[in-house]
């Protein structure tokens, strides 16, 4: 038995379009007993709508197979928040939810919280910059939902929760260190102890880009596979410090090894 983990766009679906082959992969892989899982850093939508897209795309899927980076930030707060700690959040209503379910306490006062959490907020003000800001002089703990600079979109890319990071760091002029989402090992550890329960080893990670799916794969020792459906181009691996133990066109390619 082993264990897969799947990156979303880019890996599974492009926007709207399922990738060719994909859910007769999924299929297969569980059918031999295989576990699976889907991991996004996407934090401006929720699990249960992964679900439902997966679903439509023609992937059968539950919803303790999804796992997003609100998921894993509220998971993590939930270890380390105190009595009479408090959140500042800047982010949407799915990452609100998430902190929600899990009873994470919002802050009454921003300046007052004992951390900020930045997620994608596509109404980011100014002010909301300088409540972090201010929470930030008060000590606060700065984390943020995921590193991603830009999210793809039709005819494009918008800026991501990589933005909101930016600001905050201008302000602050240090980096922020605490990412929940894909690089880091939490997401890793989370996956692999409580969704799997295998072993890194026994485990590969599927995805299309190099700094967040293979350098995820690459530090926590699972095995790392790179599909070139997505965002990743051959001549960007070339020049990437991050190696992937596996090039596949697309996941399609995944059932002849
Ligand atoms: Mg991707």
């Amino acid at each position: 038995m082993k264990g897969f983990i799947f990156d979303l766009d880019g890996t599974i679906y492009l926007g709207d379009h399922i990738i060719d082959g994909a859910p007769e992969v999924i299929k297969a892989l569980k059918g031999r007993g295989d576990k699976v899982v889907f991991l996004t850093n996407k934090s401006i939508a929720n699990r249960k709508e992964y679900v439902e897209k997966l679903n439509r795309l023609g992937i059968e899927v539950e919803l303790s197979e999804v796992i997003n980076s609100n998921y894993i930030t509220a998971h993590y707060l939930k270890t380390v928040m105190g009595e009479g700690d408090s959140a500042y959040v800047i982010g949407e209503e799915p990452l609100f939810e998430e902190l929600a379910d899990a009873n994470i306490k919002l802050a009454d006062v921003p300046a007052s919280a004992s951390h900020v959490v930045l997620g994608w907020d596509r109404q980011f003000t100014y002010d909301k910059l300088n409540n972090a800001f201010q929470a930030w002089r008060n000590g606060a703990e700065i984390l943020a939902t995921n590193p991603d600079r830009t999210c793809p979109v039709k005819d494009g890319e918008i800026p991501d929760c990589g933005a909101m990071i930016g600001a905050l760091e201008g302000a602050t002029g240090e980096p922020v260190k605490m990412i929940t989402g894909k690089p880091s090992s939490l997401m890793a550890e989370y996956v692999l102890d409580n969704v799997l329960g295998m072993k890194a080893d026994e485990c590969f990670m599927v995805g299309d880009r190099l700094e967040t799916d293979v350098k995820m794969a690459n530090d926590a020792g699972i095995h790392s596979v790179l599909v070139l459906s997505g965002i990743t181009t051959e001549e960007m691996l070339e020049g990437s410090e991050h190696i992937p133990e596996l090039v596949l066109d697309s996941v399609k390619d995944l059932i002849t090894l």
